[in-house]
């Protein structure tokens, strides 16, 4: 199969109303097709932006862009014959790879008939008298479904700062977002790259390692740990093939969906001479599991400290120039209150000579030049390309692209002016028959993604199949149990160091005028799954489950 589609799917033209419209053809758009359509029988199409699968991954090509769950853990387990047969090269998944392997499940699962690529959606309506949703696309297209399923991603609305001055920039820019698939050419450009979070700092080591030279401006430092990334060993996956079930259990049964437990010990339970062995050791195997080594890091600010002044030392001791570690340990939260990167030799490029730190938090960027960026004092950096590693408007953007209006013709936007409200993260009052996929209210980004995806596409199936058995046909969760959850959300966040960021992208501060509300589910994975599975078992308290067509019905 090819990677990228320009043939349309065989069903189009037909404009009869699907089952069910899903949007997006990521882990969660896939998986969500296979499910519907193979295991409930359903009529099913998958509306998808890009030219091939792969969501988020399909558009993130950016130098250096790989996954920072491990392999054996980034994919799905729904299936030990499809885990078995697929074999990841790397401890970590590089963006390639990533879309090799979705390309290969969709294969698998003849899964790329029933998938419309290359087509955007711009509006989605609840036609109430119809009980349909009805879609329109950037095409122009109409089409309606029963059911709609947003499987657009919690990461894939770029955010690009409006900064005075990009429209006349000589150079070129882009977003690592929004890559060229063909690559971008580095090598004797001077390169400014804007933004140091986890995707900043996978771009700057390999950006740095062909372009003349790279100017970082850095306006919050952040932690990173060693990813220790390698190619894995023959022995490793054996041992992969041979444990799909356990891989599958520990993952199901972890706070945030990683093939490690958090060990049940306090960061003061510990002697300082074995807190620094246990670290060492950490740092030394490298990756997101360093953070798992005590079950206090997010939730004392004073066991959090110890970590944070062992990655500050790190620091210091990665970068020869005391002015630019100086700028890289000046951290000003705590470590893993935002996402933590890992990296690959992030902190030790700025030990080349053509690597510049610049500290765009003392001297702001003031606007972008014909040739370059000006900052507040008038310093000048003169500049071929910029690289914007500016992160996205992260889980409400993808949802509020789609201009969704429900009952009465009330818009997403408008309800959700104040911030996103939604019962468990799932459904979202007054628009019936909508599902969203790893939606604000679910642990979805503070959790190794494909292990919630799972579960919200098989809750979301398992909840389908039960009001067809009732011969019903619109279910909608009510304003109760969404304030409900909503005040659950908040009261969970609040046990954690999460929320004391304020510039995290967690709490949408990342993107000027949008509501401060901590959108992910920080009470843990497992915690959520059991209480969805209780939802179910108890019949679905909070949601009302009726006839499809309501105004027929009156
Ligand atoms: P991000 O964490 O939001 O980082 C954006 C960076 O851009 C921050 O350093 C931010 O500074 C800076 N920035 C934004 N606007 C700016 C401006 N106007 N001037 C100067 N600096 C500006 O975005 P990201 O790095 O793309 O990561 C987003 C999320 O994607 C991650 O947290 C992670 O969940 C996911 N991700 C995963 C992987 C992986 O698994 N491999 C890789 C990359 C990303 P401030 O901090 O001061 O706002």
């Amino acid at each position: 199969m090819p990677l990228d589609h320009a043939a349309p799917p065989q069903n189009i033209g037909d404009t009869k109303p699907r089952d069910a419209i899903i949007i997006g053809a990521g882990f969660s758009g896939l998986y969500q097709l296979h499910c519907l359509r193979d295991r409930l029988g359903m009529r099913v199409e998958v509306l998808e932006a890009g030219g091939g699968v792969g969501g988020t991954w399909y558009w993130n090509r950016y130098p250096g862009a790989r996954c920072d769950s491990e392999s054996h853990s980034y994919c799905y387990t729904f299936s030990a014959e499809i885990f078995r047969e697929w074999e990841w090269t790397e401890r970590y998944p590089g963006h390639a790879e990533i879309r090799r392997y979705l390309n290969h499940v969709s294969d698998r699962l003849d899964l790329a008939r029933d998938i419309r690529f290359n087509t955007r959606v711009t509006a989605c309506r609840w036609d109430e008298p119809a009980g349909l949703w009805r879609l329109t696309t950037q095409h122009g297209e109409e089409l309606s479904a029963r059911f709609l399923i947003t499987a657009v991603g919690c990461l894939s609305t770029a955010n690009i700062p409006k900064i005075p001055g990009l429209e006349a920039f000589r150079g070129d820019w882009y977003h690592t977002g929004t890559w060229p698939h063909e690559g971008v050419a580095f090598a004797g450009k001077r390169v400014g790259q804007i933004g140091t979070g986890s995707t900043g700092i996978q771009a700057v080591p390999v950006i740095a390692e062909e372009a003349a030279h790279l100017t970082v401006f850095q306006r919050t430092a952040n932690y990173s740990v060693p990813a220790r990334n390698q190619p894995l060993t023959s022995e490793f996956k054996a041992w992969v093939r041979d444990n799909w079930a356990e891989i599958r259990r520990v993952t199901q049964s972890t706070v945030n969906g990683h093939p490690f437990m958090i060990e049940d010990r306090s960061v003061h339970a510990v002697s300082d001479e074995e807190l620094h062995a246990i670290l060492e050791r950490a740092w030394e195997r490298g990756g997101l599991q360093f953070r798992a080594n005590f079950r206090d890091v997010l939730l004392d600010e004073t066991a959090n400290v110890k970590l944070a002044d062992f990655v500050r030392a790190k620091i210091r001791g990665m970068v020869q120039d005391p002015a630019k570690a100086a700028m890289l340990a000046d951290i000003d939260h705590p470590y893993g209150a935002k996402r933590p990167p890992i990296d690959s030799g992030y902190f030790e490029a700025f030990n080349r000579d053509n690597v510049a730190l610049v500290d765009v938090r003392a001297d702001p960027i003031e606007c972008i030049t014909p040739t370059g960026i000006r900052l507040r004092s008038g310093a000048e950096h003169a500049l071929d390309v910029i690289v914007f590693a500016t992160g996205f408007d992260a889980m409400t953007g993808p949802l509020m692209a789609l201009n969704i209006e429900g009952e009465g013709g009330q818009r997403l936007a408008d309800a959700w002016a104040a911030g996103p409200q939604t019962y468990l993260g799932l459904q979202v009052a007054g628009f019936p028959n909508l599902f969203t996929v790893t939606g604000p209210g679910s642990p979805s980004v503070l959790c190794n993604m494909p292990v919630c995806i799972e579960q919200h596409v098989e809750w979301i199936t398992d909840c389908l199949g039960h009001l067809r058995a009732l011969g019903l046909e619109r279910i909608e969760t009510t304003a109760e149990a969404m304030a409900d959850w909503g005040a659950e959300v908040q009261r969970v966040a609040n046990l954690t160091l999460l929320p004391k960021v304020p510039h995290s992208w967690y709490l949408g501060a990342n993107v000027p005028g949008k509501p401060r509300v901590f959108m992910p589910y920080a009470g843990g994975m497992a915690r959520y799954r059991q209480h969805c599975a209780e939802v179910a078992a108890k019949g679905y308290p909070g949601f009302i489950m009726e006839h499809g067509q309501r105004a027929a019905a009156e």
